[in-house]
């Protein structure tokens, strides 16, 4: 690689050096349909005492190091089993940071199923381990016996599985899951960051394996903007990885109105209803149009192939009417003329079909 100064190839990191820096697409003007938000805006008069809450912020003061009260509210409204305790993260992005600093070392791999979500990949080469993708099935089921084979050979200190995954959007069958977790001589970290979306959530494999962690997220909720997100396992594995935690990474301002809005969870738990039911339209929508294979989702998203058309010029071509949705064709060979359209509100999922009927 081409470096112009001498100095950044000397002492920026080979691995630094060698990735490409985490690239967000310019949304302004554009119907936002390519990164999992949940597209309603909150109530009004929820929003006016969210304020009111803010106002006894002291922010002269360090925030609560621990979150203690954060911590009560999410166990409390998400019904975590009380005898596992809770980190919170800056994001699951900083969980996920947090968990491979914990175990990183030489030779150290990390498993997850491929395609999957890209954090655990870029991070795990960031800190120099390695990193196996086990391919899904074709039709994106867990391939057990593949899981079961590159845990075997390779000893992961992690094995990653996000159910749902994304960006496939399918939960993935227990007894399957429960297998790889049996065999893993390592953690397991089920990423249930679309656990709102379906009844399909593994928590109470905690009870079960002290090896297995789960972590969840507010931001496909509709709370993206407060990066919170946790992890709960068992006590002792929990007290190693906040070693590795900065001590107060979470912010006075997200803790707040992080508790605020978990104390009014109705409001957004009915904002995942029916964004459920919009899911349910947009696929009976999107799946009456031949030129399209689209895949059952659990989650908030919806994958789809494009059998006729490339899914560069369709995607091109609803950029053109403003609307964005993510590309994932050459990303694995499984997504091969793949796109993923977030549910959006009615009106953007009308919108999006629309241009979607042009594009085609
Ligand atoms: C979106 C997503 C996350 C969430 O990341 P945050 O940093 O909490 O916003 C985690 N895991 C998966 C699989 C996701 O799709």
């Amino acid at each position: 690689m081409a470096v112009k100064n001498a100095r950044i190839a000397r002492w920026i990191n080979t691995n630094v050096r060698s990735m490409q820096a985490y690239h967000v697409q310019d949304a302004g003007g554009f119907i936002k349909l390519d990164a999992m938000e949940n597209p309603y805006a909150i109530s009004e008069s929820l929003r006016t005492s969210w304020l009111q809450t803010l106002q006894a912020a002291e922010l002269n003061r360090y925030p609560d190091a621990a979150s203690v009260a954060l911590k009560a509210a999410l166990q409390d409204q998400w019904q975590l089993p009380a005898d596992k305790p809770l980190i919170i993260g800056n994001g699951s992005d900083e969980l996920i940071q947090m968990l491979l600093l914990a175990v990183n070392g030489q030779q150290r791999t990390i498993i997850a199923p491929e395609p999957g979500f890209v954090m655990y990949p870029v991070l795990s080469k960031l800190f120099n381990m390695r990193y196996v993708g086990v391919p899904l099935r074709d039709d994106f089921r867990l391939n057990t016996a593949a899981m079961l084979a590159a845990v075997e050979q390779h000893e992961p200190a992690i094995v990653f599985i996000a159910s749902p995954n994304n960006p496939t959007g399918n939960c993935f069958d227990e007894s399957a899951v429960t297998s790889i977790i049996e065999a893993a001589p390592g953690l397991v970290v089920l990423d249930e960051a679309y656990f709102i979306f379906n009844d399909g959530s593994l928590v109470k494999l905690l009870d079960r394996y002290e090896h297995v962690l789960v972590m969840r997220t507010l931001s496909k909720l509709g709370l993206a903007g407060l990066r919170i997100g946790i992890l709960a396992g068992a006590q002792d594995w929990i007290d190693e990885i906040n070693k590795v935690r900065l001590p107060y990474n979470i912010n006075t301002l997200s803790q707040l109105s992080a508790e605020f809005y978990l104390q009014h969870f109705t409001e957004l738990k009915q904002q995942a209803g029916q964004i459920v039911e919009q899911r349910g339209e947009l696929f009976a929508a999107l799946n009456a149009l031949p030129q399209f294979k689209v895949y059952r989702s659990d989650a908030n998203f919806i994958l789809f192939r494009c059998l006729e058309k490339s899914a560069d010029s369709i995607h091109a071509a609803l950029k053109q009417q403003q609307v964005l949705i993510k590309n994932l064709h050459g990303s694995h060979p499984l997504l091969d003329q793949c796109l993923r359209v977030t549910v959006g509100t009615g009106e953007e999922n009308a919108a999006f079909l629309d241009a979607l009927k042009q594009a085609v």
